[in-house]
């Protein structure tokens, strides 16, 4: 058994519990248990506190967790990073009222900044050669300047809606952010086979994620020139269509290349181009 630490409520909770059940993990998720088993793969869900997942992983309370980098940096516990999970994207941005000048980071020295992350600013503030006072608050940060507790603010940023509601401007980022799955060090045989495993399941998850499948129909004289536009995990997959002289090529497309090999095998003579998503994608 894996004993898995999660966040109970907020941002990171909803993306993790997706995650686990789209590799094909089922549970009962109930809002008022603090951890929960799986009906179908050896691993135990614990819900707790952001903060508290990495020292709860690094004692062994928990096997393995899912947090925030942000979070993980600021207490000190990089080396239980497994890997970047590619949800909850956040940074960390230094902003200052949008009335006050601003050019470069060196006009915050010798000002007094707040943040609930006075390590990773602290760490920034010296590889920039700036002193600045830090005042270590935990939450509502961006209301420091307003009521005159600080002269800029170091928080978490996704959209910055909130910056500028609280009338502020993003000067500099600090740290980029993303979920992260941790794991503690010394887990023993057993355990490791069921992270393997896990780890497995979210691979296909994740490349399905990135990957479309695509299904065209072409002339067969234009089924070279198309597949040359069509890598897909090996070669594409032809089938003769009824109509004679005229082939179905099935392949899989990165969805970051996507729009721009659309275009070219309309150019080179694909007619009724489907892309559909994949949901698991194993290599
Ligand atoms: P807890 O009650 O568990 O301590 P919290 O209030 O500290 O929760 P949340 O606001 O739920 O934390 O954020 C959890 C994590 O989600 C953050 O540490 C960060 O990694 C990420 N995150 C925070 N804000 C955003 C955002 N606006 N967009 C995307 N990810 C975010
Ligand atoms: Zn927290």
């Amino acid at each position: 058994m894996l004993r898995l630490a999660i966040q109970k409520s907020g941002r990171l909770s909803e993306d993790s519990l997706k995650l686990i059940r789209e590799c094909g993990i089922s549970f009962i998720n109930s809002s008022l248990k603090l951890k929960t088993e799986s009906t179908n793969f050896p691993l135990e869900i614990l819900y707790l506190r952001d903060d508290d997942i990495p020292g709860y992983v690094a004692d062994g309370v928990a096997d393995i967790g899912i947090v925030g980098e942000n979070v993980l940096v600021e207490e000190g516990m990089q080396h239980l990073a497994v890997e970047q999970l590619g949800f909850s994207k956040c940074r960390l941005s230094l902003a200052v009222p949008k009335s006050d000048s601003y050019s470069s980071i060196s006009d915050l020295q010798g000002k007094s900044i707040a943040t609930s992350y006075p390590k990773i600013l602290q760490t920034y503030l010296t590889e920039n050669g700036v002193q600045a006072n830090i005042h270590t608050i935990s939450g509502s940060v961006e209301i420091a300047p307003s009521i005159g507790l600080a002269d800029a603010i170091c928080d978490i940023v996704s959209s910055g809606s909130t910056l500028i509601s609280n009338g502020l401007r993003e000067v500099e980022r600090v740290f980029k952010s993303q979920a992260v799955l941790i794991a503690n060090g010394g887990l023993d045989a057993e355990k490791q086979e069921i992270l393997n495993k896990l780890l497995f399941r979210i691979h296909a998850v994740q490349r399905a994620q990135k990957a479309k499948y695509i299904l065209l129909n072409a002339p067969n004289e234009k089924i070279e020139e198309i597949s040359q536009l069509l890598p897909g995990a090996k070669s594409p997959s032809i089938l003769p269509l009824a109509e004679k002289g005229w082939s179905s090529l099935h392949s899989v497309v990165n969805e970051d290349d996507f729009w721009e090999i659309i275009e070219k095998l309309k150019e080179a003579g694909a007619q009724g181009i489907l892309v559909v998503p994949i949901e698991k994608m194993i290599i």
